[in-house]
């Protein structure tokens, strides 16, 4: 594979700040945007990026912005991407950056990725390096993505630490409504829950605290994952509610045997 000298990170939050980060640290020259003024100010007197300009053309793209926004931000930066050989993007749902890419006629240097780290705090001021360190990363391609682009994002994300995983869109973002977007959906709806029990937050013991923890993170980034994901996320949803449901019709029937057999099949993984 040719050597990788540039690489534009399109969003400076978390996720897009660590990467850039990780990428100065290895030799890699970091051109940097995002919307926010301050941030991007932020990463350029961290010595971690020099602003993206026109007539910049990196060898490969980044965009790790809120994931209805990838869309956009791919449209506005095609003419910097016209070197790259790879674009890809962080989004935690992946359909709609393919969709995109695909669109715009660049899906066959199009990958989409989705990193399995980060934290509940958002924005440059918690990006850090080291993030991704074993890290489990997601790789969709599109339908025409080249051998090259498939090998670049692969060595992207193994020079910061992580290992991958090729998965289709679709797939992923059925798999994800499952094992990320509940859970933060659970962990949310609980956390309001409380509050409008008027029980403070300083009363949970370890475990409430465990399970409130995801209701921390940022809203703007949630408000779009569940809606690009509103198919699969509804469906999920449906099925928790009729769990809770049930749970409340054997609390109301107060019979400790069928409260035991609906926590014994929590405890066995569900299975009847
Ligand atoms: P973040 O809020 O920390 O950062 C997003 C950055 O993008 C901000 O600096 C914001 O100013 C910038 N931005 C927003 N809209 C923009 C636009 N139109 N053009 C340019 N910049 C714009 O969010 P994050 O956690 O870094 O998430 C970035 C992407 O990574 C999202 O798609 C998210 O779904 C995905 N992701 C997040 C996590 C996580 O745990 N936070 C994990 C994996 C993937």
């Amino acid at each position: 594979m040719t050597e990788i000298r540039t690489a534009a990170v399109i969003g400076l939050g978390l996720i897009g700040g660590s990467l850039a980060r990780d990428l100065a640290a290895r030799g890699v020259r970091v051109l940097g945007w995002d919307r926010d003024a301050r941030t991007l100010r932020a990463a350029v007197d961290a010595g971690i990026v020099d602003e993206l300009r026109a007539g910049e053309l990196p060898d490969l793209a980044v965009v790790a912005v809120p994931v209805l926004a990838v869309p956009d931000v791919l449209r506005r930066f095609l003419p910097a991407l016209a070197a790259a050989r790879l674009v890809t993007d962080a989004g935690s749902t992946k359909r709609t950056g393919i969709a995109a890419a695909e669109a715009l006629g660049i899906g066959g240097r199009f990958v989409g990725s989705h990193p399995l780290a980060g934290d509940h705090r958002s924005g440059w001021d918690a990006s850090r390096s080291g993030l991704f360190a074993g890290a489990h990363v997601y790789l969709s391609p599109t339908s025409t993505s080249s051998d090259e682009a498939r090998g670049i994002v692969r060595w992207l994300w193994e020079a910061v630490g992580a290992r991958t995983e090729w998965m289709d869109a679709g797939a992923h973002d059925r798999l994800l409504a499952w094992t990320s977007h509940l859970p933060q959906a659970v962990s949310s709806a609980l956390a309001i829950a409380l509050a409008r029990a008027e029980v403070p937050r300083e009363a949970l013991g370890p475990g409430g605290r465990d399970v409130t923890r995801l209701a921390g993170s940022s809203p703007e980034m949630w408000a779009h994952v569940a809606a690009d994901n509103a198919d699969h996320l509804a469906a999920a949803l449906r099925m928790a509610e009729s769990e809770l449901r049930e749970l409340r019709l054997r609390v109301e029937e107060g019979d400790p045997g069928r409260l035991r057999e609906w926590f014994a099949l929590a405890r066995g993984g569900g299975a009847a």
